[in-house]
């Protein structure tokens, strides 16, 4: 059997490991409840994500950003008449965000130690508030055993080079496996990489991305029980 090169698997965390996009649904759902005398729940979503894409170069990826652009859409949907007792909701849902506990999703924990016992190297990527993302990964019990953690402001092709030949034999011998096509699996392709999608229920907007044609380097995963076969067949 001809045997693979790969050596290192980079791990998202975010809708990956643990349950991350619905907290930000149901959020949406009281904000949408906060302001439904103002504006019907589709524009308020629109304007919603359009403050989101505004905001994304100055704030990244997170909870926090994600609170300002619910506050900054609130504003623009009163015009400007928004009270300070609905500001305040906003900010608390927002807080409460970041004091959810961890959720893991199935597999999520196999799938790791499969991998390690495997004997390869293991790095978790994800974006994200800091903060937020340290402590996530602190109650989600998996830390120990990453080789290695690289909380990013974007995953890009370079940022991808970067990661997997600091911590693995360059990209070409690394594997990225995640719920966004568009961060963990179309750049880590062009890295010359193994791209591994695991869809999760429900995608943010700005992550949604069509899957690559041709690409013999990708693959797609029903869920992460399907990853050790996968990382076996490889072998
Ligand atoms: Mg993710």
């Amino acid at each position: 059997m001809r045997r693979t090169a790969l050596t290192t698997i980079g791990f998202d965390a975010d809708d990956t490991l643990w349950h991350n996009e619905s907290a930000f649904r149901l959020t949406q759902e009281r904000f949408a409840a906060l302001l439904a005398d103002h504006a019907g729940r589709d524009h308020l979503e629109e304007r919603l994500i359009a403050a989101e894409r505004r905001n994304l170069g100055h704030y990244g990826f997170g909870v926090k950003g994600f609170t300002l652009s619910m506050i900054e859409t609130a504003v623009e949907v009163t015009k400007g008449r928004v009270s300070g007792a609905v500001i305040g909701e906003i900010l608390a849902a927002g807080r409460e965000m970041l004091a959810l506990p961890v959720a893991l999703l199935p597999h999520a924990e196999k799938a790791v130690l499969g991998a390690r016992a495997a004997g390869f190297r293991l790095v978790l990527i994800t974006k994200g508030d800091l903060l937020d993302q340290e402590r996530k990964l602190a109650q989600s019990g998996l830390g120990d055993h990453f080789n290695a953690v690289e909380i990013v402001s974007h995953k890009t092709k370079a940022v991808y080079d970067r990661i997997f030949a600091r911590h693995g034999d360059g990209a070409s011998q690394g594997m990225m496996v995640g719920n966004s096509l568009k961060s963990d699996v179309l750049p880590m392709l062009e890295a010359g990489g193994w791209g591994v999608h695991v869809p999760y229920a429900v995608t943010w907007a700005l992550e949604a991305a069509d899957a690559p044609a041709g690409n013999a380097r990708f693959r797609a995963l029903a869920h992460l029980g399907d990853l050790s076969r996968l990382i076996e067949n490889l072998r």
